[in-house]
């Protein structure tokens, strides 16, 4: 945060939260790092106690924190008050300690190498890494006798800008007085933006310089544009507030099942992962869950979950919804979200590696145990359960799923459409299967050849690439040839411009975070069907995605712009 910004400048970055707000800038400010005029340890046991103090007193102030929070968000502090008495990390700062390092550079170094290893593991673990660099600033200014650093108390509503934010700081946040929060670094699936997301606060990350505002400039975003203005006119904030209250009307009016104004149906569906999202879900005007993510039971574990402890969550999550569909997908480790018990070996390329349904090569039994608890939960509950398999590539693995399922006594089975070779061969898979979902961000992922966990190549993953268009157009073109269902349960189903297009390339179901639906079902009750079939055909003829979307929303109603 060298040098400050105060003139009027617009900035750009990923919104991954849809909404507007405006606010003064509260800069989180950087950490105290270690104290410059320390000098060596000369008594190693001595010290070693008062890091010990000074962890436990971070671990009991996060798990404090932690009691005032949904059991998810509790869960992210727990996990890292308790990285906070690990045992290797207390040994390792020791060691440092007994080979005459002053306290903090034992601290800063010893959370710095660990932070370096779980870095190198990459994926979901490198994203810990966060928490532990959090751990850290809050451990040196325990041991400084400082303030402890992080989000500060407000007495105003404010736009938290940070560098970058740690999931246990972001858990905490109240969206009453954050308004907004912007992002220099990170990536939009990282931690901290599924959180903000959660929290329903506009966020944007990847926003370029936005560490150099001053503290208490104004500001004002616009998270579904990924926007932000320094320093607006007030005119410029008018029209964003004007913007903001019409939106607001249109989403209030907004309600029942998903069509479009001249009856063409898309049922609108909740993406969840975990017991809270459901029961939050179940309170919101939708109709079922189109993807469960079934593998929130399964990683940070020692072992996977029995068959008895997954029967019984699968049964209280199908029943918060009634006789409505629920669509569960069967585990999807691997990659970017490593099993502890289930030993991959070195994968040199882990998103090309043993994911989704291929973990079945080492792991059969974990697939035979989910599906059998499924069936179990199936017979104790009304809802209405589809079944499908994260990253199918062939038809041989669509037939070994779906034989399994059906033997579990499964009913509706599907597969998800997440790699060009199963949209290419939709029509084929549908000969076997019931049903398709598309994740589109396993798609852009694969068809662009990006890594979606690295936000510098967010452009090239944006699901309006028109690669990324024509893998959809080819595999709805394949389901509607077979007769049977595809949905969209990526997160391009939740851009209400997006969801348009699908409709008009055939798609019959969008599935999306809960948040989000209410702006898609208005513009699809402000569209036709023939509209939104003019825009995918140009969507689809477009050379870039920039090109594409403008082309859309050209041809979208005057009605829907405030939605966008
Ligand atoms: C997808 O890839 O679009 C998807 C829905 O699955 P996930 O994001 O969990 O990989
Ligand atoms: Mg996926």
């Amino acid at each position: 945060m060298g040098k400050t910004m105060t003139e009027h400048i617009t900035l750009s970055g990923i919104g991954v939260s849809s909404g507007i707000a405006c606010g003064k800038a509260a800069l989180i400010h950087p950490a105290p790092g270690r104290d410059p005029d320390e000098l060596p340890s000369v008594d190693p046991v001595a010290d070693g106690e008062r890091v010990r103090a000074a962890l436990a007193l971070v671990s009991a102030s996060l798990l404090k924190r932690a009691e005032k929070l949904s059991e998810e968000s509790a869960s992210i502090l727990t996990a890292t008050a308790q990285l906070a008495l690990d045992r290797g990390l207390i040994k390792a700062i020791d060691k440092k300690l007994g080979k005459g390092q002053g306290i903090t550079q034992a601290v800063d170094e010893a959370l710095e190498e660990y932070a370096q290893m779980l870095k190198n593991l990459g994926g979901y673990m490198a994203e810990r890494a966060t928490d532990l660099y959090d751990l850290r600033d809050r451990t040196l200014c325990a041991l400084r006798g400082l303030p402890d650093c992080g989000i500060p108390e407000f007495t105003e509503a404010v736009i938290l800008v940070a560098h970058d934010l740690a999931p246990a700081e972001t858990a905490t946040l109240d969206p009453e007085t954050v308004r907004g929060i912007l992002i220099e670094e990170g990536g939009p699936t990282s931690h901290t933006a599924i959180l903000a997301a959660q929290l329903g606060i506009p966020t944007i990350v990847h926003v370029k310089r936005i560490c150099e505002v001053t503290e208490g400039e104004m500001l004002a975003l616009d998270a579904t544009a990924g926007k932000v203005i320094v320093s607006p006119s007030a005119e410029e904030i008018e029209k964003l507030k004007e913007r903001a209250q019409q939106r607001e009307k249109m989403l209030t009016n907004s309600s029942g099942e998903g069509a479009t104004c001249d009856g063409y149906r898309v049922k609108l569906l909740a993406n969840i992962g975990t017991l809270d999202d459901a029961q939050r879900a179940a309170q919101c005007d939708l109709e079922g869950v189109g993807l469960f993510r079934t593998e929130f039971l399964f990683l940070d574990r020692a072992e996977a979950p029995s068959l008895n402890e997954q029967i019984a969550s699968y049964t209280q999550i199908l029943s918060a919804f009634g006789e409505s569909r629920v669509v569960v997908r069967t585990l999807d480790a691997g990659a970017d979200k490593p099993l502890n018990f289930a030993d991959l070996g070195r994968e040199a390329n882990p998103a090309l590696g043993r994911r989704g349904l291929r973990l079945c090569q080492v792991r059969e039994d974990l697939l035979d145990t989910q599906l059998a608890a499924l069936a179990a939960a199936q017979e104790n509950t009304q809802a209405q359960l589809w079944v499908m398999a994260p990253m199918v590539s062939t038809c041989e693995e669509a037939e070994c799923f779906a034989t399994k399922a059906r033997n579990a006594g499964l009913k509706k089975i599907g597969v998800m459409i997440e790699v060009p070779a199963a949209a290419i061969c939709a029509r084929q898979l549908l000969e076997i299967v019931d049903f398709a979902s598309i994740g589109t961000n396993d798609l852009a992922q694969y068809t662009m050849a990006a890594d979606r966990t690295d936000g510098e190549l967010a452009p090239l993953l944006n699901p309006w690439q028109p690669a990324v268009l024509q893998m959809m157009k080819i595999a709805c073109e394949g389901a509607q040839a077979s007769g049977k269902p595809i949905g969209v349960c990526g997160e391009a189903g939740g851009d209400p411009l997006l969801a348009l297009v699908l409709t008009g390339l055939g798609i019959t179901s969008l599935s999306m975070a809960p948040s989000k639906i209410k702006a898609v079902r208005a513009a699809l009750s402000l569209s036709d069907f023939t509209t939104c079939q003019q825009m995918a055909a140009l969507a689809l003829k477009a050379s870039s995605a920039q090109e594409a979307r403008v082309s859309v929303h050209k041809l979208a109603s005057p009605a829907i712009l405030p939605l966008l």
